[in-house]
């Protein structure tokens, strides 16, 4: 059984006698502990780059260096406050997740334009962390249905390429990586990003969309990660009644899934017989 916390209260209560109030606050501690990790994270997560970027500031401000060396260190500060702003845009979308309303059913985007740019955005995130003279990644995407989806087009692109960025900066050069969008028997469709990565034990499979949850800290900082990118996900998914889906072997590679419901899928315009004009 889970430890249940109760708070008693003694009201006044007509002459000289008290009320015993009670009243189990324990979801009310534990979103008070959620909020108040929430807030250390994103300290610590600010803090760090921000004692970079201060070193280098006052080491450009005291050292007399030679233009190479002032260069390097400016190109170091880049790195560092793009980092915080990748944060921040992070932090953004998840805040507009929650507190925004759910997307309706009267925007429908093509499914190809969603799988277009995520291939285009995959293939430029590949490109830019391949170190030089590495085997790059097999990139394969599969072709897009004639359907549309019905939600919002931002958060449905962000979820779908937060996913292949994922695959990609956690899978080494040379491995392969496979995007594809089925439909499935009972009418849902399914959008599945597979890695040939260095997989994930079963035991962080469940906490992985936890705000700043990482396995492998190092990994995620080195690359751009913000540890907020399955959170930005769980939340699209749930936004539109479909299912985060995760399978992982450790040393044989991952492979994220998200089912859509029938409901939010239609054939594309030129199969119901619409002209697309
Ligand atoms: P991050 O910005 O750290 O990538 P995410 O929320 O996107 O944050 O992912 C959480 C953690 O899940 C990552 O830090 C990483 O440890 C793990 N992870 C996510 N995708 C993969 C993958 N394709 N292969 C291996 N590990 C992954």
């Amino acid at each position: 059984a889970r430890p249940v916390k109760i708070s008693v209260h003694l009201h006044p209560y007509g002459e000289g006698r008290k009320l015993l109030l009670s009243r189990d606050i324990t979801a009310l501690e534990q979103a008070e502990t959620m909020r108040r990790d929430f807030v250390a994270n994103v300290s610590h997560e600010i803090r760090t780059p921000l004692t970079v970027l201060t070193g280098f500031v006052e080491t450009l401000q005291t050292l007399p260096l030679d233009p190479q060396d002032r260069a390097r260190y400016l190109g170091l500060m880049a790195q560092q406050s793009s980092r915080m702003q990748t944060l921040v845009n992070d932090l953004l979308t998840l805040s507009r997740l929650e507190g925004s309303p759910l997307p309706g059913m009267s925007e429908w985007t093509p499914v190809h334009v969603l799988m277009t740019q995520c291939e285009q955005e995959g293939r430029a995130l590949s490109g830019v962390l391949m170190p030089a003279g590495a085997k790059p990644h097999r990139l394969h995407f599969g072709a897009a249905p004639d359907s549309d989806i019905t939600g919002s087009q931002t958060e449905l692109l962000s979820a779908m390429s937060n996913l292949v960025s994922n695959a990609i900066r956690y899978t080494p050069p040379g491995g392969s990586i496979e995007v594809k969008w089925q439909s499935l028997p009972d009418g849902r469709a399914e959008f599945s990003v597979k890695d040939s990565g260095p997989g994930i034990a079963p035991e962080h499979l469940s906490r992985l969309t936890e705000r700043f949850y990482r396995v492998d800290r190092s990994r995620s900082r080195e690359t751009g990660g913000t540890g907020l990118g399955l959170a930005i996900v769980k939340h699209v998914v749930q936004r539109h009644g479909a299912e985060l889906r995760i399978e992982s072997t450790p040393g044989a590679g991952s492979t994220f899934c998200i089912q859509f419901p029938a409901s939010r899928l239609r054939p594309a315009a030129a199969l119901r017989g619409l002209s697309s004009s």
